[in-house]
């Protein structure tokens, strides 16, 4: 499996000068290639990566001879980038005609200044040494700690989040297929907006943490106190670093939330089951997509996955048509419940039990209601292997065949 862990960065101002002009140059350079590539294209031409470097190689030196102080990595790595945003541009167009998915991926667009800055660095350039990084052309330069995992380092990317600078270095780990020994049996978890989760088993609310309110209540001051500035004054400079700063701040405390909660998921039961929440076409809700995007619901999906590979527990999907919340034991499903509704109230058999905690509940029944009922946790050969790619073992359902079951 590869891992990635992200580590600040303490650099001095010349370090820092060096990554900003790294940065800098990785930007040009995929501009560029993107400029030429439709230009070529509108002239006719297939334009490809591999051509465009070459192309790049050849006139580079001569056209920005300063390039020659910045380690060739920034100035290489952005031709496979583009090629990746054009793959999976196209990639997304045949998706969607088959309706495999909804999620729109954009045509590549041009780089702007102080936005995702960063630079690649390919793993025979680069030393890991405890606290230290040697990045070729700036020698070494000290982390906040030491790399968490142990295994080869197949690259890193130096980037930069307001003020602050960070290594992201993969890690291919050997992570050998094990026995779960998780004591818990399984868990339905229902992912809120009332709450960051609810868990069936034992019955749980956990909430989102206590700073991230106070610092979305400070977003908004910093925001008004923005739009109050002439723009580009020096105040508004100020208040427009202190918002990214801020910005900055509020995700890591959403990742440290989730990381905590994904981390205790994954060593306590051999089966969670979890909702597809279908991020993508929920956040076009905008009225929901604030919440749910500050819940970082993708994130914890994501988390969640990679922690019970190394745990040995299954995570099992739910089918997107399956009605978690709107399930009652009875058997019907409670067609008019709305988001505003905190409370499962039955009209059939009366039924009533807080909303959270009957979606988790029912996601805790799935495997059973679909007919996938397995206690020792690993995926039986019922489950189909859906999107292997990210290793989740999604319960293949339509909803004819939930309709059915029900
Ligand atoms: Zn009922």
């Amino acid at each position: 499996m590869i891992f990635a862990h992200k580590i600040a960065l303490d650099l001095t101002q010349d370090q820092e000068r060096y990554c900003r002009q790294a940065a800098g140059t990785a930007r040009l350079t995929y501009n560029w290639a993107l400029s030429e590539w439709q230009r070529q294209y509108h002239e006719g031409g297939k334009p490809s990566a591999v051509a465009l470097k070459k192309q790049w190689n050849g006139i580079k030196y001569e056209r920005y001879p300063w390039l020659s102080g910045i380690h060739r990595d920034a100035h290489a790595q952005p031709f496979t980038n583009l090629q990746k945003a054009f793959a999976a541009f196209f990639q997304n167009i045949k998706d969607r005609k088959v309706g495999k998915t909804r999620r729109k991926v954009g045509y590549p667009t041009f780089k702007k200044k102080g936005q995702h800055d960063s630079f690649y660095i390919a793993n025979d350039k680069l030393q890991v040494q405890g606290k230290r990084l040697r990045i070729p052309q700036l020698g070494w330069v000290r982390m906040r700690e030491a790399l968490r995992f142990t295994g080869k380092i197949m690259a890193a990317v130096v980037s930069r989040t307001a003020d602050r600078w960070f290594v992201s270095l993969t890690v291919q780990v050997d992570v050998a297929p094990r026995a779960c020994e998780n004591q818990a049996e399984r868990c339905g978890v229902d992912l809120g907006i009332a709450h960051l989760a609810t868990l069936s088993h034992p019955r749980e609310h956990i909430e989102g943490p206590k700073p991230l309110k106070a610092a979305l209540v400070k977003l908004r001051r910093l925001n008004r106190e923005l739009a109050r500035r002439i723009k580009f004054s020096t105040h508004w400079q100020k208040t427009k670093r202190k918002l990214g700063r801020l910005h900055a701040r509020i995700v890591a405390i959403r990742a440290d939330a989730l990381h905590k909660l994904t981390a205790r998921l994954a060593q306590t039961y051999r089966v969670i089951v979890i909702e597809d929440l279908y991020v993508a076409g929920m956040t076009q809700n905008r009225r929901l997509a604030r919440a749910i995007s500050d819940m970082g619901l993708g994130m914890f999906r994501q988390q969640l996955t990679y922690k019970a590979a190394i745990s040995g527990a299954t995570v099992i999907v739910a089918d997107r048509w399956f009605p978690s919340s709107r399930l009652c034991v009875c058997g019907v499903v409670h067609d008019t419940l709305t988001l505003a509704d905190r409370v499962f109230h039955c009209p059939a058999c009366g039924y009533t039990d807080d909303r959270d905690f009957h979606a988790a509940q029912n996601l805790a029944a799935y495997p059973r209601l679909v007919g996938n009922d397995n206690a020792c946790g690993q995926p039986s050969a019922g489950f189909p292997d859906g999107e292997s790619e990210t290793g989740l073992v999604e319960a293949g359902t339509t909803e004819s065949a939930l309709l059915r079951t029900f």
